[in-house]
């Protein structure tokens, strides 16, 4: 057996990465010059490195390791799962237990008449499943030509060609040809960003009525689906206004729009209940699940369906499926990821207790000189770097340039938070503890205070 404690030097290991492996977004040549951190293991919200540097994963991985790492369980049940059926498909009128087992939970689980679903192996394919699932929906119900999907700028649906397009993601679409047709975007709910002189409420209806404006511009009898995440996780971790929300459902409900809720990362407890539809108060038709399904142990998400639209898509023969949709190795670890979240009550606890406390902790560093807002639901945060925090300016830097100083003194401190331009974002495990939370902010307090010096010392505390 390849021992992970008899690993090359880092050194060694990092210039045959940097030789091989062409990581995902990541600037290769960069990559080369300075060598990537190399993650031997991994416990609870700790990762370890090849240098035996210990770190607090405030991402939890790429907002998926729900459950924290190390549990035997899950490996448990995969091995097991390998001895006993490795692998069968489920087209063709086959199926397996892990798939059938997983999908009853899933219904339970997801609220309302969501109670039928159909797997991929990540969250990219599940919204490109749902691309084609609500055309052909309407095209079996006699209207072929509600073809359109809305979505928003700034969204992140995934990486494929009908994901990335699907997303607004400026950058994504500006390589390789997206988007494709058919997809029209609205803004975003970034009141902060994009809210100027409005009050939060004015600005979420106003952003919400952008969906009827568009509807309307479309025609009705052309717009399919809008797709959004309840709270917008890559784009930055962007909190709708209390305003925004109930008003896209009433839209959603008067012009007869399939509501698609992407909650790769807000499903499985990561707002503070189990999903965020829950937490921001709509009725979704489909749901993208993924992420916090599996915590990250094993490839899976999936689409979530409502009665009606399994019971239109059913009637005839949907031509699409992945080799892996619903693996059998894959469902067993996350039925069992399920059953922990729920039996250990993370979720509820994770809601109940460790939220308010991470919300307190979290909303303290608003005082730092270089934070102008400390936003955070459930276990979805950011801050907004700010060189003045009343007119909420922008730095004149180029944006990112502040954020990724940040980053660097957070990387140096053993704390892993991503910066989103010029916001820095955690989303932690939902096991971590209330001493483990007093860590991670002390950590992002010495970051932000390290950098702080940094960007007056270099003139950077500039407005724009
Ligand atoms: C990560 C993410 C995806 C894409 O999932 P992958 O498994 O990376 O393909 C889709 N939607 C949202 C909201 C995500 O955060």
């Amino acid at each position: 057996m390849n021992k992970i404690s008899n690993h090359l030097p880092t050194a060694e290991l990092q210039a045959l990465d940097a030789a091989h492996h062409v990581h995902p977004f990541s600037t290769q040549a960069e990559l080369a010059e300075r060598g990537a951190r190399v993650i031997t293991r991994a416990d609870g919200c700790w990762l370890t490195d090849s240098d035996g540097e210990t770190i607090l994963d405030a991402m939890a991985g790429l907002w998926c390791v729900n459950i924290g790492y190390g549990r035997d369980e899950l490996a448990e049940v995969a091995a097991q799962q390998m001895r006993e059926l490795p692998y069968y498909n489920t087209f063709f009128m086959t199926t397996h237990v892990p798939v059938i087992a997983l999908s009853k939970k899933l219904a339970e689980l997801a609220p309302g008449n969501l109670n039928h679903v159909m797997y991929s192996s990540s969250g990219s394919e599940a919204n490109d499943t749902n691309l084609r699932l609500v055309r052909t929906y309407w095209a079996e119900k006699g209207k072929p030509e509600k073809q359109v999907i809305i979505s928003r700028w700034n969204a992140y649906h995934g990486s494929s060609v009908g994901s990335g397009s699907l997303g607004g993601m400026k950058g994504m679409h500006a390589q390789g040809g997206l988007p494709i047709p058919g997809i029209h975007h609205i803004d975003q709910p970034d009141w902060w960003n994009e809210g100027g002189d409005m009050s939060p409420e004015d600005f979420g209806l106003e952003r919400a009525q952008q969906l009827e404006k568009a509807i309307l511009e479309l025609g009705e009898d052309k717009v399919a689906a809008f797709i959004a995440e309840p709270i917008q996780g890559a784009g930055g971790v962007i909190v709708p206004p209390a305003t925004y929300w109930p008003e896209i459902q009433r839209i959603c409900d008067k012009y007869e729009i399939l509501l698609i809720a992407d909650e790769v990362i807000c499903g499985f407890g990561r707002t503070g209940k189990w999903f965020g539809s829950e937490t921001v108060g709509i009725r979704p038709d489909i749901m993208t699940i993924a992420k916090g399904l599996s915590s990250g142990y094993q490839p899976i998400g999936g689409s979530i369906l409502s009665d009606e639209v399994a019971a239109v898509i059913g009637a005839t023969e949907f031509n699409h499926g992945y080799t892996y949709s619903g693996h059998p190795v894959a469902a067993a670890v996350a039925l069992e990821n399920l059953r922990i979240l729920e039996e250990e009550g993370v979720v509820a606890r994770f809601g109940a207790q460790t939220a308010p406390y991470l919300k307190e902790k979290f909303q303290s560093l608003a005082d730092h000189p270089m934070v102008g807002e400390a936003n955070i639901v459930g276990g979805m945060g950011s801050l907004a770097l700010t060189p003045d925090k009343a007119s909420r300016a922008k730095f004149a830097a180029p944006a990112g340039t502040v954020g990724y100083m940040v980053r660097e003194r957070c990387f140096a401190n053993n704390l892993v938070m991503r910066h989103v331009g010029d916001r820095m974002i955690i989303s932690p495990p939902l096991v971590i503890t209330n001493e483990e939370v007093d860590t991670l902010i002390e950590r992002a307090r010495l970051s932000l205070d390290e950098a702080y010096e940094k960007v007056k010392a270099e003139g950077l505390f500039v407005a724009a």
